[in-house]
């Protein structure tokens, strides 16, 4: 079953959680045991699971990722969006969350994030529930 979601961000860098809008589809699916596939179609953007309580986690992340790859470093890639294109590869695009009971299985304190590393644009997180 495949299912699409779209991510709406308003800034360059941004998380956005995700984590109702994932649960809620798992609802509507149906499905008490499985798996939930996530993948993210874009070069520019990646997923990820961190904090979800605390918002500064991933104000954290994000000055964290600024710093490790600056926006401006002599890069070749012409689009002018090199150092999104490397977060994205650094975070990566897919994560897979187990179902049970009809819910997503995840930590007292874990939420999904999509990761916005060249915004503002509207997104999409394909959902693969088996
Ligand atoms: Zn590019």
């Amino acid at each position: 079953m495949l299912k699409e979601i779209n991510v709406k961000t308003n800034a360059k860098n941004q998380f956005i959680d995700i984590t109702r809008d994932v649960q809620k589809e798992i609802q509507i699916s149906g499905i008490s045991d499985g798996l939930c596939f996530l993948f993210v179609p874009h070069t520019t953007a990646a997923i990820t699971i961190n904090e979800n309580a605390d918002i500064s986690v991933s104000k954290d992340i994000i000055n964290f990722l600024n710093k490790l790859v600056p926006f401006d470093d002599n890069y070749l890639h012409l689009e002018g969006n090199s150092s999104a294109h490397i977060k994205s590869v650094l975070i990566g695009c897919s994560e897979t969350i187990a179902i049970n009971f009809n819910k997503l299985v995840l930590g007292t304190w874990q939420g999904i994030f999509f990761c916005e590393f060249d915004g503002p644009r509207t997104r999409k997180v394909q959902i693969h529930i088996t």
